[in-house]
């Protein structure tokens, strides 16, 4: 079924009218696009079963991979979840709102398609303005997996996943680039340590600053089959349509080397700033600096999308180094090269 999709400009200053009717198409069922911190996000009312099933179908997203609920204040949050223990309470005061996804008990009326039959659900109370007063505007929680057809890299700016839902949701709002770029960190406690599902902008570190410890889940770096922590690790993710390599080694000269052995004629390189001096007879797409991860996790995913409107026939990218935001990085890029991974 195709829809007149409606597009709101809140790239440089809010509609505020136009976020409204947003918030109310939302509420009685219809389907949208909205920016967050993160990523753009494709979101429906999480109360309402049938819209949140247009999501799966939109997204052509396994009914096994459960949807994150994103909440505006923290009364809604009581409405969906069981009273949170004193180490998860400490982690929502720390990171709400915020870059944030923290696994809960669920209550009974958090409908099971939304959290795939767990019975637990992911929360995340997003920072972004827009983000937040659209579902302020909704007045109910909002279930939104990142918006990209899937196994697509995550869409980081509207333009980029336009074509792929045009027809499909009721509404895209346009705000721009996101700010941070990858998707938020899933966090969980299990047997009372927090333990990272999904590696994001919050950190480690930044865990065990407030609560003194935290784990990383085993398949943060590998391929997962079976039972996991969280459903979403065992799915291709976020891969060009480009056949592609990464290559990483912790000797800058040794990783120039690396890509230098596996270069054909026709390779587009996704690097630092620093080494595209040394391909000048190659399409070189920086990424950021070195010591800037932050500009690397900001740009990888539009890059991605990017590599695959040029004519190469190979792509390989620079890999970082898997600590502090390096982590998300390398979660992302191993999946996105599905894999197809060299470290030296
Ligand atoms: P996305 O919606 O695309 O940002 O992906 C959401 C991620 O959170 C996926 O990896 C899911 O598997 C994970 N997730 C969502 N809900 C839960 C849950 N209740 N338990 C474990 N992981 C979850
Ligand atoms: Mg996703």
């Amino acid at each position: 079924m195709s829809m007149n999709t409606k597009i709101i400009d809140c790239k440089t200053h809010i509609d505020e009218e136009g976020l409204k009717k947003c918030g109310e198409l939302l509420r009685h069922g219809e389907i949208g696009i909205f920016p967050t911190e993160t990523v753009y996000g494709i979101g429906a009312n999480a109360l309402n079963e049938t819209a949140a099933s247009d999501i799966f179908r939109a997204k052509g997203r396994a009914n096994d991979n459960p949807l994150i609920i994103h909440i505006a204040n923290f009364d809604m949050l009581k409405d969906l979840v069981e009273e949170p223990s004193e180490m998860e309470q400490k982690l929502i005061d720390a990171f709400f709102p915020g870059p944030f996804t923290l696994i809960l008990r669920k209550k009974k009326n958090v409908p099971s398609i939304v959290t795939a039959g767990l019975d637990t659900v992911g929360i995340r109370m997003p920072e972004n303005e827009i983000a937040r007063k659209l579902i302020e505007y909704a007045n109910c929680p909002i279930c939104a997996p990142s918006a990209n057809i899937s196994s697509r890299p995550s869409g980081t700016k509207l333009e980029d996943i336009e074509e792929e839902f045009d027809g499909k949701v009721a509404f895209m709002i346009d705000g721009g680039m996101t700010t941070i770029g990858v998707e938020s960190t899933v966090c969980k406690v299990i047997n009372g340590i927090p333990t990272i599902l999904r590696p994001g902008k919050i950190t480690p570190q930044d865990i065990e600053a407030v609560v003194g410890t935290c784990k990383l889940d085993s398949h943060i770096f590998k391929c997962a089959t079976g039972k996991v922590e969280s459903p979403g690790m065992k799915y291709k993710h976020y891969a060009p349509n480009t056949k592609a390599l990464m290559v990483y080694s912790e000797n800058e000269e040794q990783m120039i080397e690396l890509v230098k052995e596996h270069l054909t004629e026709n390779t587009a390189i996704i690097g630092f700033a620093e080494h595209k001096k040394y391909f000048p007879n190659h399409q070189f797409y920086v990424y950021g600096h070195i010591n800037h991860l932050d500009e690397v996790m900001h740009n990888i995913f539009t890059l991605l999308r990017q590599v695959d409107h040029v004519q190469a026939d190979f792509i390989i990218i620079e890999g970082v180094k898997k600590e502090g935001l390096g982590i998300a990085i390398m979660n992302r890029l191993i999946r996105s090269v599905s894999y197809n991974y060299i470290e030296k």
